[in-house]
């Protein structure tokens, strides 16, 4: 479904992405790994369109995307759930939501119905200001309100950051279901224990570049990755 290939992406004289190269196939749940400043940020941004390469491809569906602009891209199916959420705090839960729906107007309807059946608590406090809304119901909303864009993959930007470690489930949970529902994901994390458990596949991302990958299970079970990022 993606394929990033040597993607190489930089701010000023910083070289925050260096030749990097990951794949997400149909119906995976695929977890970045990395410590602050890794580059996992920048590569999800830059997969959405919002920062251009210097060199490299990002390939989607078949067809190269790394000159595209982001609408045209989420219009074809990408969408990014951004750290801290992004969320209009003075807005209404539902007004957030419709906000999603403004590349699928057509579908609109439908796709709030699903979300409201997705995330019974979005739909009981539609008329909410999403400022009162509590961290895992505002991550909840980010993840809805991408939804409405009807994607074929999501990407999910360090999702439990914040958030007690019991709510931190719950949104691995939903993470799950969408995966159950037919969504891909391709998901950012520093916990790396949830994130993998959740996850088929991963990349580790250190200072720009990818120094491992394998199957969440392989990552789970490797010295490097235990000592780094499990504290184990
Ligand atoms: P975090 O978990 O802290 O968000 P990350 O793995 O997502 O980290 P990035 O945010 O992608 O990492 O950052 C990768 C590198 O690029 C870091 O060295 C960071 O300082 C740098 N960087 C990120 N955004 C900018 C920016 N807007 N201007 C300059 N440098 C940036």
């Amino acid at each position: 479904m993606l394929r990033v290939a040597d993607l190489s992406v930089s701010y000023g004289h910083i070289n925050a992405l260096k030749k990097v190269s990951i794949e997400v196939f149909p119906q995976e749940i695929v977890v970045l790994i990395g410590a602050n400043g890794a580059g996992k940020t920048t590569l999800l941004s830059s997969i959405l369109g919002m920062k251009t390469p210097d060199s490299g491809e990002v390939v989607f569906e078949g067809k190269r995307i790394d000159k595209q602009a982001v609408e045209k891209n989420v219009r074809e199916g990408l969408c990014l759930v951004p750290e801290g959420r992004g969320v209009f705090a003075s807005m209404t839960v539902l007004d957030n939501l419709l906000l999603g729906a403004h590349h699928n107007l057509a579908n609109k309807d439908r796709n709030l119905s699903r979300v409201y059946e997705w995330f019974p608590i979005l739909k009981k406090r539609k008329d909410q200001i999403a400022k009162t809304l509590s961290g895992g119901e505002r991550q909840m909303l980010a993840i809805a309100r991408a939804l409405m864009s009807a994607p074929k993959l999501i990407m999910v930007d360090e999702p439990s950051i914040g958030l007690a470690p019991i709510i931190v489930n719950e949104i691995f949970e939903i993470l799950l279901m969408l995966n159950k529902e037919g969504y891909t994901v391709l998901l950012s994390e520093q916990n790396a224990y949830k994130a993998l458990k959740c996850a088929h596949r991963g990349y580790v991302l250190e200072t720009g570049t990818v120094s491992l990958t394998g199957t969440a299970d392989q990552l789970l079970s490797d010295p490097g990755v235990r000592a780094a990022y499990l504290g184990a």
